[in-house]
């Protein structure tokens, strides 16, 4: 079913979907939605210089907006642009190196320095990737 959940009712085993279809009923329910970070639920988006990273399946389009805006800034200033990814587990350091390959990229086939851009990580503690690490 090609469509989002929008309630759900425990007493008469049903969930409805924002498109408006019949409810569904069930017998047993699985809920996997992932997780979306509480204040982007209230309006984080409204501050356009922070970016969650989840749900991951539409972080692309978020990037795709951040790359427009680097790429943009890079034209018509001097200052580095900096991105600064806040968590050093697994996700945080893949994004955080795979974020510095991309911008390093464009930089240089935009005929500028790689250092232009600066990728910071942020994470509590003394080690990255701590559950992975020893
Ligand atoms: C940068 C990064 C790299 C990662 N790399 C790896 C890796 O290499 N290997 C690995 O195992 N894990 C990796 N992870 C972790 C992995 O992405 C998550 O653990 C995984 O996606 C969680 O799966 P999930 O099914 O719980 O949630 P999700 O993958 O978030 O899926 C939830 C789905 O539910 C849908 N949904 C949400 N709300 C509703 C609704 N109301 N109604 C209907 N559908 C809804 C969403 O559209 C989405 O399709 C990475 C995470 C990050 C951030």
């Amino acid at each position: 079913v090609h469509a989002e959940a929008c309630a759900l009712n425990v007493a008469t085993k049903k969930i409805n979907c924002s498109d408006g279809r019949p409810p569904i009923s069930y017998d047993v329910l699985s809920i996997d939605i992932g997780i979306t970070p509480k204040p982007l639920e209230n309006g984080l988006h409204a501050y356009q210089n922070i970016t969650p990273v989840k749900p991951i399946d539409k972080f692309d389009n978020r990037w795709q907006q951040i790359l427009v805006r680097i790429i943009a800034a890079e034209r018509s200033t001097t200052a580095p642009f900096r991105v600064v990814v806040v968590g050093g587990g697994a996700g945080g350091c893949e994004l955080t190196f795979a974020l510095y390959y991309r911008l390093a990229n464009e930089m240089m086939r935009l005929g500028k320095d790689p250092c232009d851009v600066q990728v910071v990580l942020v994470t509590e503690g003394g080690t990255l990737v701590r559950s992975h690490s020893r």
